[in-house]
């Protein structure tokens, strides 16, 4: 109790020096005055470089298929049940062996809060959400994404969390490539000043 109140009156002590001699106020005009002799952390996306997220990253979704190619998704619908905001349609078809596949399946991207659900929620690890952050559309129903094209989507790596060379190219629609020498690119985190 005698240690509590020694610490305490330690404190109140230094909070009063404190308040008299501006320390505080001192203390938070060098840590600003250090970062304008720090280096930039901006990025020169798109022209120059890009962000890779980590592969936690949730960003695009991606169907998944098995080792003999076939698509994975068995059409049972949880991941449209469990979707808050309902932006994933399935119609399951069977075909003559008896083997559900969907015939329609779709994502919303416009709605979609990007949280996962679906992708804890799918019984055959079917369906997943990527690293790709780089797709807009001029109209919202563009952004409806079918079957194939979610086929179609990278899946993850292993990569990530590095900013990497990069240029815009805008001679098919608008992309920012990485650049083949600069693979492995460096740490974001390097740029940081860090005490
Ligand atoms: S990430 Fe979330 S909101 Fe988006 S489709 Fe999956 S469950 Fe729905
Ligand atoms: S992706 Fe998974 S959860 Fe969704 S319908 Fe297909 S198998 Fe079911």
């Amino acid at each position: 109790m005698g240690y509590r109140t020694m610490a305490t009156d330690d404190a109140r002590k230094r909070n009063w020096i404190g308040w008299v001699f501006f320390a505080d106020l001192l203390n938070g005009l060098a840590l600003t005055l250090s970062y304008l002799f720090s280096k930039t952390v901006t990025m020169r996306y798109p022209d120059k470089e890009k962000w890779t997220p980590y592969p936690r990253f949730r960003g695009h979704h991606f169907l998944l298929t098995d080792q003999a190619g076939k698509i994975k998704c068995v059409a049972c619908e949880l991941c449209a049940r469990i979707c808050p905001c309902s932006c994933i349609t399935v119609v399951p078809h069977e075909d003559q062996n008896g083997e559900r596949h969907p015939k329609v399946f779709e994502v919303d991207t416009a709605r979609c809060l990007f949280c996962g659900l679906c992708e804890d929620a799918c019984p055959v690890e079917a369906i997943a959400l990527g690293q790709l952050y780089e797709f807009s559309a001029y109209s919202s129903g563009d952004l409806r994404v079918g079957r194939d094209e979610l086929l179609s989507k990278p899946g993850k790596t292993r990569q990530g969390g590095n900013v990497i060379a990069a240029r815009l190219n805008t001679d098919e629609g608008v992309r920012v490539e990485p650049k083949e020498e600069d693979e492995d690119g460096h740490d974001w985190w390097t740029r940081l000043r860090r005490k």
